[in-house]
């Protein structure tokens, strides 16, 4: 689960790391009273959206300006018309996608005076199953971009979970980024504070970008970004609260509901499948017959009539389906069970687009039956191959 940067700078306050003062707004009326509270005289006007790359991104409204989705104020009235004219508006980054995301609450904060941005970020390293540090003195970049074109400038390292963080880790950070004085020991303890954080609340990302050094010469964090484990989510009711469902694909929302693993993806092929394995071989072999899977869908191994029809729902909601494949092989799951929640889903919603269905395993013959005597207009497949060929075939002609 992800949080807002407002959201993420609260909890690094509340931990004792260096943020600026900052409030959050979701109507343009409030937005001149919460600049008032803050000290000036620069104030900084900030989109909140579940996206990186604001600062760089453009608005599709013409109305919203050109000037992307973090704007500098030098005065109060100035800080609520631009949040004022993002409020609403549907910002376009690098990691929003084409579609945008609409802006529904902005952050103004003080703005501070920068000398140096750099680059952290806590992350669970899978190599080595520990937390691992990411440093770099290319700090406001694209991080990928930099460990592309300049690998040698971003250090990496992981922490013994045994020992935990200690002030050596911060050294070689503060080291690595050329901090002196005063800003080596401020880097030891925030890198502390910053552990303890991603630890405590069982985040899976903790991304600073940029940590500034001021012109005053201390460290900020000037942006943040976090990722928690879902599956953690139980034990951090805190954590939990801070779940913002607009900014999530209403489909996946909809798919979570339903105890189904659904990640909405860009292509043409609807595809409703059992196993997360199966799943990907389904979509590796849909693109290997030349489209592209609108999904990734695992309707599990327990799965109940109904779970199925929800799931042959949300698949046929999505408008950029042409075509529909069901690859079911029956181990613990029974293809009469699938065939009936396809069945009902169809009677249900209609289908306007090709499907082909391929059942394997138990039950086989039960399923078949009910799909063969449903009346449905379905393209029957013998394997896998023949599945993919068959419904890549029927959407792309
Ligand atoms: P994003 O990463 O989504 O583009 P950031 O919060 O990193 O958003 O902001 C982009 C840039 O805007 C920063 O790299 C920094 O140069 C500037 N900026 C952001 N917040 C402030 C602030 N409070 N004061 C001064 N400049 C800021
Ligand atoms: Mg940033």
């Amino acid at each position: 689960m992800n949080i807002h940067e407002y959201q993420a700078k609260a909890l690094l306050r509340d931990y004792g790391a260096p943020v600026s003062d900052g409030r959050a707004v979701t109507k343009a009326d409030e937005a001149k009273t919460a600049a008032g509270e803050l000290d000036g005289p620069l104030w900084v006007v900030k989109a909140q959206i579940h996206a990186g790359g604001r600062g760089k991104g453009s608005f599709k409204e013409a109305d919203a300006g050109d000037k992307g989705g973090v704007r500098l104020a030098k005065t109060v009235e100035e800080a609520a018309a631009e949040a004022r004219r993002m409020l609403g508006r549907t910002l376009v980054t690098k990691q929003t996608g084409p579609a945008g995301k609409q802006v529904n609450r902005i952050y103004i904060e003080d703005g501070s005076g920068i000398s140096r941005e750099l680059y952290l970020a806590l992350l669970v390293d899978r190599k080595t199953s520990r937390v691992a540090y990411v440093a770099s003195t290319e700090g406001g970049m694209d991080i990928e971009e930099v460990a592309e074109k300049t690998p040698e400038k971003i250090l990496t390292f992981s922490v013994d979970p045994a020992a935990g963080y200690q002030p050596y880790h911060g050294r070689r950070i503060a080291f690595m980024l050329g901090l002196e004085g005063q800003q080596v020991k401020q880097c030891v303890r925030l890198m502390g504070i910053l552990y303890q954080m991603f630890v405590d609340k069982d985040m899976s990302m903790l991304e600073i970008n940029p940590l500034i050094v001021t012109d005053k010469g201390d460290l900020k964090c000037l942006d943040a970004k976090m990722s928690f484990d879902s599956n953690a989510l139980y034990r951090h009711s805190d954590i939990a609260a801070l779940r913002d469902e607009t900014e999530e694909d209403p489909k996946e929302l909809e798919a979570s509901k339903f105890d189904l693993n659904y990640v909405a993806l860009d292509g043409e092929i609807g595809c409703m499948v059992n196993g997360a394995g199966l799943a990907m071989a389904t979509m590796d072999i849909i693109k290997l017959y030349g489209a592209e899977p609108a999904n990734f869908l695992d309707v599990g191994g327990g799965a109940t009539k109904e779970k199925v029809t929800e799931a042959f729902k949300i698949i046929t909601s999505d408008p950029n389906v042409k075509g529909i494949l069901v690859n079911i092989f029956g181990g613990i799951m029974r293809c009469d069970v699938i065939a009936e929640g396809v069945v009902t889903a169809v009677k249900d919603t209609g289908l306007s687009v090709p499907l082909v269905v391929r059942l394997e395993g138990t039950n086989v013959e039960k399923g078949k039956e009910i799909i063969n005597n449903s009346g449905l207009n379905v393209i029957a497949a013998d394997d896998l191959k023949d599945g993919a060929e068959k419904i890549v075939r029927a959407v792309k002609g």
